[in-house]
């Protein structure tokens, strides 16, 4: 089999992401290309995306999907980073920490580029640290739901839905993506994400 042509996969995103309509009460509506803008404008954090409506363009995007959800939870978020700068209409003022770090790290990153450094691919930034987006599939209706025991290996990489009842809680944690660890004598940064 030919390999999948993942650039080609991207385009196919980017245009559902602006394309996909559907009629509103006051004519058509846009809901991702509207959301594009608010995550623009920092007004909104999450993102997502109905693979059903995903179907009404292209069901094979969807096949695909499901059968490769991480690699393409990365794909649609590279699509929607690189959209943004053309939804954002005004600049957004409100800086906090993370704005300061990520200004800073595109500011480390063009200069190594203008000095001709070649990165290497472990020292290239995690896309996670210079985004402030987090995407989200929403599984088919279609899609069977499986109870937790039946979530077995041929399930890695899939989108799975789980039924199941829950019997007790705790409170919510914070689940670590990207490990950085700065050097406390020049500042420098390595990440394990
Ligand atoms: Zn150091």
């Amino acid at each position: 089999m030919a390999p999948r042509d993942y650039t080609a996969e991207k385009e196919k995103v980017k245009r559902f992401l602006q394309e996909f309509c559907r009629d509103g009460e006051l004519g058509k509506e846009f809901p991702y290309r509207d959301q594009l803008v608010s995550l623009a404008h920092r007004e909104q954090v999450a993102l997502y995306v109905d693979l059903d409506e995903v179907a009404e363009e292209d069901p094979e995007l969807v096949d695909s999907v499901c059968e490769n959800a991480k690699r393409y939870a990365r794909l649609f978020a590279d699509a929607v980073h690189e959209l943004l700068p053309q939804h954002k209409e005004r600049e957004v003022v409100n800086k906090d920490v993370l704005d300061v770090y990520i200004e800073h790290r595109l500011m480390l990153e063009q200069r190594g580029r203008d000095a001709g450094e070649t990165h290497s691919p472990q020292n290239q930034y995690p896309p996670e640290l210079l985004r402030r987006f987090e995407l989200y599939f929403k599984a088919p209706s279609g899609s069977k739901a499986r109870v937790i025991r039946d979530v077995k290996a041929d399930c890695i990489g899939k989108l799975v839905t789980v039924r199941g009842i829950v019997t007790r809680v705790t409170e919510v944690k914070p689940m670590m993506v990207v490990a950085t660890y700065s050097c406390d004598q020049c500042g420098a940064e390595t990440y394990q994400p």
